[in-house]
């Protein structure tokens, strides 16, 4: 432990002039070996960082915004009723200003810990003019946006080759016209045990294999589809879905495709019930979780990635305290990186 921090407290010396402007107040303004209390690092400015080599952990928070419908009211019950699409799709993708604001919460927070967010929406969000705003001003500060299909596509091995390719480029298209960034990530709809190594589902339309191709022919160099909650069928157990962070960890298919696998359980697993959750359970628990979560990461030197939605925690933690506490606890360590699911393909 005690090397991983001195390792890190030089790699993050040494990284200081490369992240020097967005680092002030940082690093760069207490010298190295400083014990003075540091500040997160702006890690869209760190060139390269492998916890492996340079010690401590990261600890990345990736939004998927997608929405109940169709009636079903578990993640959201309050008035407002989500919408649907007028093609027929479910209504994915829509938010409503509860959300919006909620999602600009986040990112306050987030950029409070000198921090960014991961987000992933569907190209359906942009038919909305308040969502393609929100959109808009949420890139403009700073924060990470990518693809998470057209609709809501899934799951993908039932889907054919042409419908993925085209709800996935229909997106891309979209985010880099209205967000002005490039677009290279896709987070899959729902997600999968074996990531897109293998599904399980026997009537299979595509094969995993020809899904990776299918999510490259689209321009798309990085995926994060592999789930975390379960072993042989089981849903696994709080201690063992922290524990399986180590085997979670990014990865490259043999088609060059980079697999960012998702960390412990999702808050849907967590809390919803249609995900196997509890409704009942504590904020305070979920938060102690969390924590447990990014002190193995730490521990054992590896990338932790959680997977969250703006729904779900709007219902659970309508404050968004589980985000100001875990930033907060991450920020007791210097060696922590707080980034984004974007920020780790750019390193591995
Ligand atoms: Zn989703």
């Amino acid at each position: 432990m005690k090397n991983n921090s001195l390792s890190r407290r030089k790699f993050l010396c040494k990284t200081s002039a490369i992240a020097a402007g967005a680092a002030a107040g940082t690093l760069a303004g207490h010298g190295c070996g400083s014990e003075k209390k540091m500040s997160a690092v702006d890690a869209s400015n760190i060139r390269n960082y492998n916890p492996k080599k340079n010690g401590g952990c990261s600890v990345t928070f990736s939004y998927d915004v997608d929405m109940p419908c169709g009636g079903n009211t578990y993640l959201y019950d309050r008035q407002i009723p989500w919408l649907r699409g007028d093609d027929g799709h479910d209504a994915h993708g829509h938010l409503n200003d509860d959300v919006r604001n909620y999602i600009k919460n986040l990112a306050t927070t987030a950029e409070d810990y000198n921090a960014k967010l991961q987000f992933f929406i569907q190209g359906n969000t942009f038919e909305k003019q308040a969502d393609v705003a929100l959109w808009k001003e949420i890139a403009q500060r700073g924060h990470a946006i990518d693809n998470h299909t057209y609709s809501h596509l899934a799951p993908l091995g039932q889907k054919s080759t042409q419908e993925i390719e085209q709800e996935i480029t229909q997106t891309k298209k979209l985010i880099e016209k209205h967000l002005n960034t490039e677009n290279i990530g896709v987070r899959t709809p729902w997600g999968y045990t074996n990531g897109l190594l293998q599904f399980d589902e026997l009537s299979s339309v595509s094969s995993a294999q020809e899904v990776q191709q299918t999510i490259l022919n689209s321009g798309i160099k990085w995926v994060s589809s592999r789930t975390s909650s379960s072993e042989g069928g089981q849903r696994v157990t709080d201690e063992r879905s922290i524990e399986m962070i180590a085997e979670r960890q990014p990865f490259y298919y043999d088609s060059g495709l980079l697999e960012i696998p998702f960390c412990i359980f999702q808050d849907r697993e967590y809390f919803d019930s249609d995900c196997g959750g509890d409704p009942l359970r504590p904020l305070e628990e979920w938060i102690d979780y969390l924590k447990k979560a990014v002190d193995f990461a730490y521990e054992n030197n590896l990338y932790l990635s959680v997977t969250v939605h703006p729904s779900t925690s709007f219902k659970h933690d309508p404050k968004g305290k589980y985000l100001k506490e875990i930033y907060s606890y991450c920020k007791k360590k210097p060696d922590i990186v707080l980034c984004t699911t974007r920020d780790i393909y750019r390193w591995v």
